[in-house]
């Protein structure tokens, strides 16, 4: 870790594949899009300082592409997770309807307080919506998480995803430390 930074949180994004959740973090570490889709074999992190307050905090974010075809590193990827967005596609029903399983998931392995963020992302292609906004956020109202439409093609709402995560975990984790 850079002697400069306070603390290191992890985080990982989870979620059916080809959601965009390999670009979501392209966007937000490096700000990148690839249009190719690239199944993953394993885990890839990415790094991004970002200070909150007084606080310079180093965000380790995981990827889990491909984990779906990986579980046995299951409770590997999530060990001392503080934070997980939880991706699906709303041009593809199947993706949000698979969010119950993601949720058991991520209450099973990761920690009880973890911050989840529910994102719905591919605003752009409004013209193929199958899940309307209202249903995101009704689903997260109903979990008590945070949740966001986003483009990672477009750049929309990705920096606000990613820093509200990171927002969040630093409360709690700063509440933790008192
Ligand atoms: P992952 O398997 O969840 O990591 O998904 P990827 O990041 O590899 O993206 C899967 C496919 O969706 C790729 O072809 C991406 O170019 C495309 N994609 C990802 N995010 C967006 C988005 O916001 N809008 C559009 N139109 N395509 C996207």
């Amino acid at each position: 870790m850079d002697d400069e930074c306070d603390y290191l949180l992890k985080a990982v994004m989870v979620g059916d594949s080809a959601v965009g959740k390999s670009n979501l973090l392209s966007r937000f570490a490096r700000d990148e899009f690839r249009l190719d889709s690239r199944p993953t074999i394993g885990v890839e992190f990415a790094y991004r300082n970002v200070r909150v307050r007084d606080k310079l905090i180093k965000a380790q974010i995981w990827d889990t592409a491909g984990q779906e075809r990986f579980r046995a590193i299951t409770s590997s990827y999530y060990r001392g997770a503080s934070g997980a967005m939880l991706v699906y596609d709303m041009t593809r029903r199947s993706t949000f309807e698979s969010l119950t399983r993601w949720l058991e998931e991520l209450r099973r392995f990761g920690d009880h307080d973890m911050v989840i963020v529910l994102i719905g992302n591919k605003s752009d292609l409004g013209e193929a919506r199958e899940v309307a906004e209202e249903e995101g956020r009704g689903f997260a109202e109903l979990e008590g998480i945070f949740f966001l439409e986003t483009s990672a093609l477009n750049n929309t709402n990705v920096e606000e995803a990613f820093l509200e995560m990171i927002h969040r975990i630093h409360k709690i984790t700063s509440q933790k430390s008192l």
